[in-house]
């Protein structure tokens, strides 16, 4: 991998005066995304953006999230060489837009479109504030706290235990495989953003995941939609385990610095959540500042 990058780096700084990057990428045949088959049927696509979950069936393929334009056609020329069936549905983990903005590369592809009720709330609310409408695919069917359909030989389930990353939430279960999409509802070994403007909520937020972990089981395998360098964006019940200790350091850190009297901007300083050192890397101060206002808040 290290090696692939130099190489790969080294290249493109001596081609640089005559070729773009990505056509030095092409032309040694490093594609700029990564496909990894879980199951036969079920695999993942990461770029840039939440990573999307992809499902074959006699019935179409089904896609979990869409990151963005440019990235979401990669995937479908790449889909479209590997499978021969039409796409039948796209789901949506969540609004945000690296999960939402490439819904539009399936305009003329698919007919469904799903999400959470508040998904579309948000993604419209959006869209409307940043007048980026036309570049919209909404949602459209939506539903409340359970959703189920058939697709091929799995049933998928979306589950909607609440707040947590925003108000809207999904977690799309395949019970065949037993592999079930988190969306945000885990940045594996990255600090997450906690979007109180959509209603997020760190104390419900883990609510939600000891939700999760009572609905799935030993063996049900985790997509979640970031990670941090050097962590996976799959994994196993653990993974969700970790996460949801961590933002119950978030907030143990933060109350206990708010009852010692510390400012806001003192408890922002901080470059380690106490207890959850494995968490590393840049945005340390959203969670920090979500937790601070939503205790805050608490205590009136
Ligand atoms: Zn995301
Ligand atoms: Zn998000």
């Amino acid at each position: 991998m290290h090696r692939r990058n130099f190489l790969q780096n080294s290249m493109i700084a001596f081609g640089a005066f005559t070729l773009s990057k990505q056509s030095i990428l092409k032309a040694m045949s490093v594609e700029p995304w990564k496909i990894t088959m879980l199951t036969d049927d079920i695999g993942i696509f990461t770029e840039r953006g939440g990573t999307i979950a992809f499902h074959f069936s006699k019935d179409g393929i089904v896609i979990i999230d869409a990151q963005f334009p440019d990235t979401a056609q990669h995937l479908i020329d790449e889909l479209k060489k590997r499978n021969s069936q039409p796409f039948h549905l796209l789901i949506n983990t969540h609004h945000h837009g690296d999960h939402t903005s490439g819904n539009i590369a399936f305009k003329d592809l698919l007919k469904r479109v799903l999400a959470h009720e508040n998904s579309l709330i948000n993604q419209k609310k959006v869209a409307v504030a940043n007048k980026t409408e036309d570049k919209q695919l909404y949602p459209t069917q939506t539903f409340g706290k359970v959703w189920q359909e058939a697709a091929g030989k799995e049933k998928i389930t979306l589950n909607y235990y609440g707040a947590g990353h925003t108000n809207g939430d999904a977690i799309i279960h395949f019970s065949h495989a037993n592999i079930a999409h988190v969306g945000d509802l885990v940045f594996n070994g990255r600090h997450p953003f906690v979007d109180r403007s959509a209603g997020a909520n760190i104390q419900s937020w883990m609510n939600v995941l000891d939700a999760a972990m009572k609905k799935f089981d030993k063996k049900t395998i985790f997509i979640c939609g970031h990670s941090g360098n050097g962590f996976d964006v799959k994994g196993s019940k653990d993974m969700l385990l970790a996460f949801h200790d961590y933002l119950g350091n978030v907030l143990k850190f933060v109350g206990a610095e708010i009852r010692a009297g510390k400012t806001k901007e003192e408890i922002l300083k901080a470059t380690e959540i106490p207890g959850s050192p494995e968490w590393k890397g840049d945005g340390i101060e959203r969670p920090l500042q979500a937790a601070f206002e939503e205790l805050s808040e608490k205590n009136g």
